[in-house]
């Protein structure tokens, strides 16, 4: 018997084995490993910052979405000896496999600045919305905040969800714009980029976006460290940002066992082709979703695209036939502006988003970097959909590779 071990069993890893249990024989025994039974929907943290979602809503058994004919082990992984085909648990025990996938995702490492999480400031004026136990104290300070200076800040690329901590910033001028209080309460973006987002015509619509809302837009700010006794965000150009309330998103690094293990770059992201998601050192080994190299955003929808690609080239690798199907870095996502409206995003790795109607020309119904409340229920419906749909591995109404359809040219 064949066998398969996928590491991992998060958004990718769960549609992975959806997909691959559909299409391989009964002689294969696909084994998933994870390290806890907790699935996060972790585009929730956002709104459980905010106060409009629960833990109880994001989090769910991971074995209630692994399809029948998979086995889960309940596990932490402490190595991969891809040489050897074998993969070292926490426990002691060791796995043999034939072929391995590993979506792992990616962690937060807020100890690679200063004075983050090591002084008396971390999760009392300092906080972080990409874990779930970060998201929830900060909904407490948000609570409690009166006013003053709020930093919104991330500290590098890549992270997940490139847009969250926009999002985050055009919610909680809202969220202070409710409550009466956006007069007391000063709100800077603070970015290592030269503008609001990455690629020019994004960057154009969401620092107009960010002006409307007075949210001032601090551009190439690479930080250094966090000064606890002055609160201050430091850049290593000499910038000081003073803060009541900061809020970032630490480093985001690949698993430590995939740094021990050799296989990780200098992020700890696994590099692999980028059309086939196979390692170019360890052919009888896959990367998908956060974990891999790949140069387009982390996130559960590319993770899903690639998925959708995976099986036919999995089904040929081990038949020693070429790969049929290339993954061009599609992605796509909601990006909640406040109001009750949010703007959405489709790009892959050659085109920038750009402007239009999706997924239909004209009719669209959703708007490409438009606000709209639309696409705000949108945003809200795809926690429905992931749980029902993506993560089962079924299709979504939308083409897997992106399509020109509907967008204007830059
Ligand atoms: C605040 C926030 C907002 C987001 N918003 C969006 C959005 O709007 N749209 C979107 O598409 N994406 C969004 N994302 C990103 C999305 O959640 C991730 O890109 C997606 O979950 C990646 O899937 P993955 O399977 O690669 O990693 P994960 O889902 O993180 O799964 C990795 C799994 O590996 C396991 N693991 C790691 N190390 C070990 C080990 N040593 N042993 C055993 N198991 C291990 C983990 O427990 C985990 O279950 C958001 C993320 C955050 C944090």
């Amino acid at each position: 018997m064949a066998r398969l071990l996928i590491i991992g069993a998060g958004t990718a890893g769960t549609m992975i084995a959806h997909h691959l249990r559909r299409a391989l024989s009964d002689d294969w025994s696909i084994t998933i490993v994870d390290r806890d039974n907790a699935h996060h929907y972790q585009p929730g943290y956002l709104f459980v910052a905010m106060g409009t979602n629960t833990a109880q809503r994001v989090v769910k058994p991971r074995d209630r979405y692994l399809p029948d004919g998979v086995e889960f082990i309940e596990a932490q992984v402490q190595r991969i000896d891809a040489a050897e085909n074998l993969v070292r648990l926490e426990d002691g025990r060791s796995l043999a496999y034939d072929w391995i996938v590993v979506a792992s995702g990616t962690t937060t490492r807020p100890d690679q600045v200063p004075g983050m999480a090591d002084g008396p400031l971390w999760q009392r004026s300092i906080f972080d919305f990409y874990t779930l136990d970060g998201a929830q104290l900060l909904h407490q300070a948000l609570e409690r905040f009166e006013g003053g200076r709020i930093l919104v800040h991330f500290c590098e690329l890549p992270i997940k969800c490139p847009v969250a901590p926009l999002e985050f910033a055009f919610l909680v001028e809202d969220h202070f714009r409710k409550r009466r209080l956006r007069h007391r309460v000063d709100i800077s973006y603070v970015t290592p980029l030269d503008g609001a987002f990455t690629k020019p015509v994004a960057s154009r619509e969401l620092s107009g976006l960010l002006e409307d809302r007075s949210i001032r837009l601090v551009t190439d700010f690479a930080v250094e460290s966090v000064d606890n006794e002055r609160s201050m965000l430091i850049g290593y150009d000499g910038r000081e940002l003073p803060f009541d309330l900061l809020v970032t998103v630490p480093p985001n690094m690949g698993q430590q066992f995939v740094i021990d293990s050799g296989l990780g770059d200098d992020m700890g992201f696994i590099p692999v082709d980028k059309a086939t998601l196979r390692s170019e050192t360890y052919p009888n080994l896959f990367a998908i979703g956060d974990a891999a190299n790949l140069p387009t955003s982390k996130a559960g929808a590319v993770a899903h695209f690639a998925a959708e690609l995976f099986s036919d080239n999995f089904v040929a690798a081990v038949a020693g036939r070429d790969l049929p199907n290339a993954f061009d870095g599609h992605a796509n996502c909601f990006i909640e502006s406040g109001r009750g409206q949010a703007l959405l995003l489709d790009f892959n790795y050659d085109t920038e988003p750009l402007t239009g109607s999706y997924p239909l020309a004209a009719v669209g119904p959703l708007r490409l970097l438009g606000r709209s409340r639309l696409n705000h229920l949108g945003k809200l419906a795809f926690e429905q959909l992931y749980w029902r749909l993506l993560l089962r591995g079924k299709p979504l109404p939308v083409p897997t590779l992106m399509s020109m359809t509907g967008k204007k040219p830059a």
